[in-house]
């Protein structure tokens, strides 16, 4: 593996902060939710729906990314962390950097293989 033991425990790091930030963001989402019983008017229902359809699409963006990062998180503790799984290169370090739950090298990156 191309990563050493300090980059390896600054990108875990990451990785854990970036989880934090998802959880903390989820939950300030929740709560700005209001579903009262109070719905007196057609307009303030439809507010309502139209909220709850946003934090549905944002809840799902951000549960996938805590799925990429949770992915990550036990790559590296199965010591797979740091190649790339479409090409099995080394991932480097700079690139872990900006992107620490990446699966992907830089190069299957640009050729457009989007992960899922
Ligand atoms: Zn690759």
């Amino acid at each position: 593996m191309i990563l050493n033991k300090t980059q390896l425990h600054e990108l875990k790091g990451l990785l854990e902060k970036t989880r934090g930030e998802i959880e903390a963001e989820l939950q300030e989402l929740k709560k700005s939710l209001d579903f009262g019983d109070d719905v007196d008017s057609f307009d303030e229902e439809t507010n309502e729906a139209e909220e709850f359809s946003n934090y549905l699409s944002v809840k799902k963006v951000l549960d996938r990314r805590t799925q990429r990062i949770d992915r990550a998180l036990s790559k590296i503790t199965d010591g797979t962390y740091g190649t790339c799984e479409t090409c099995s290169k080394e991932i480097l370090f700079s690139f872990f950097k900006k992107n620490p739950d990446s699966r992907l090298c830089v190069d299957c990156k640009k050729k457009g293989r989007e992960e899922e």
